[in-house]
């Protein structure tokens, strides 16, 4: 037997604790970790950690870690960055890793009802930018602590590391840079958004820059000018086919998404005044594409397609780099008993059978499941308008996730001790 604690104890339990949980969620949402403002959510996360226990310490990006060749393209200097490490410290045994991204995607609409950085309650939902992504994970893997506290439990935190990550939303180099301190468990949960289901898998992303050097000139001349407007819709276009080639005939598991490989144009620049033919353009591409397809390859592609589109513009100079994301795809396979131990925890709490997806997007369980042969998985709320205008996560599947992973904490330490024991 796993624990003498009942399901009925631990659902008490996490609502009991659950005020004080959503408490944490809003201060965290007010604290805008967008890239290079990671440290004040931070510091709340080593607060809340060591108010629970755990011995907190920070994990330093180092700045060549670009030169990994697991790493993403950074951006910008990883100075008084950092990842957070909260540790339990019992003696050995079986271990399990919670990893958390704390940075958000940045706010560009207007079309927000209330400030992405204020969050506000409206109809059991919190809104706020990263409320959904990640820090409603967050919230519900304190939420599950808490409880086991509550409940005077140690037994669902023999063995335990909180990891809070930094850029899992463009390089994944945060929990690289923890993986390469020596930071890894026996299995990983990551408490991502996904709707209370299991995501195993993701696919390949590559960021790619897409920059074109124009000339510009005078409005005046534009009609005798290439239109660098027309241009890059055409380029944009051109894309769309390079989209195509990959999701045809995908591989499972891919093949049970409609379409699992996005090109998806995500920033375009071009020109700087209006009577100006725009000298530069410069666009952001984010690629998910076939494991078999490398980063080289991705690039060469669009190489490919930009060249085609430009050769009917003039030949104008042009440069393909990646930047950001190189990551591969990853997927744990769905008998997995760590797969198995979290849906049997879900159903033991709630009745309800889990079901498990892979998606065209990424995680940084991919470092776990690829690199290190380590068994990761997400699991976590319930969420609405991730990365998009007005994102809100559930409070009632916080409460619910935080069950959950109550549960399984306790089933997962308990099998150790079983084991041990038998
Ligand atoms: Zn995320």
């Amino acid at each position: 037997m796993s624990t003498e604690i009942s399901n009925a104890e631990l659902l008490d339990a996490v609502s009991a604790e659950a005020p004080n949980a959503f408490e944490f969620l809003s201060s965290l949402v007010s604290r805008p970790s967008l890239r290079g403002q990671e440290q004040s959510a931070q510091e709340l996360v080593e607060s809340v950690l060591s108010d629970l226990g755990f011995a907190v310490e920070r994990i330093a990006v180092p700045e060549s870690i670009g030169d990994d060749a697991l790493a993403g393209v950074p951006a910008m200097s990883y100075a008084g960055r950092f990842d957070v490490l909260g540790r339990t410290l019992h003696d050995g045994g079986r271990s399990l890793l919670l990893n958390g991204h704390i940075d958000v995607v940045p706010v560009n609409s207007t079309t927000w009802a209330s400030d992405p950085f204020v969050p506000v309650v409206r109809d059991g939902w919190l809104y706020g930018r990263g409320a959904g992504d990640m820090k409603g994970g967050f919230a519900m893997a304190i939420l599950a602590l808490r409880a086991l506290r509550r409940l005077q439990s140690d037994a669902g935190r023999r063995n335990l590391l909180f990891l809070s990550v930094i850029e899992e939303e463009y390089t994944g180099n945060g929990t690289l840079a923890a993986l390469r301190a020596g930071v890894t468990a026996d299995a990983v949960v990551l408490p991502e958004p996904t709707g209370l289901n299991i995501l195993l898998g993701g696919v390949a992303i590559t960021w790619v820059k897409v920059t074109i050097e124009f000339g510009g000139g005078h409005a005046e001349s534009s009609d005798r000018l290439a239109s660098p407007a027309q241009v890059v819709a055409r380029l944009i276009e051109g894309l769309g086919q390079i989209e195509a080639a990959y999701n045809k005939d995908p591989r499972a598991p891919y093949d049970t998404i409609a379409h699992p490989y996005n090109v998806n144009v995500g920033v375009v620049q071009l020109g700087e005044w209006p009577s100006s033919v725009p000298a530069v353009a410069e666009l952001e591409v984010r690629v998910g594409h076939p494991d078999d397809v490398s980063v080289a390859q991705v690039v060469a592609d669009i190489r490919a397609v930009v060249a085609e589109t430009l050769s009917a513009a003039g030949s104008p100079y042009f440069d393909v780099v990646p930047h950001g994301f190189k990551a591969q795809g990853y997927h744990l396979a769905a008998e997995h008993p760590l797969v198995r131990q979290v849906a049997q925890a879900h159903a033991s709490v709630h009745g309800v059978e889990l079901s498990t997806e892979v998606l065209g997007s990424t995680t940084d369980a991919r470092y776990y499941v690829n690199q290190l042969d380590v068994p990761a998985l997400c699991f976590g709320p319930v969420v609405k308008n991730m990365h998009g205008s007005n994102e809100c996560v559930e409070l009632a599947s916080i409460e619910a996730g935080a069950a959950t992973l109550a549960r399984f904490l306790l089933d997962y330490f308990a099998e150790d001790t079983d084991s041990e024991v038998g």
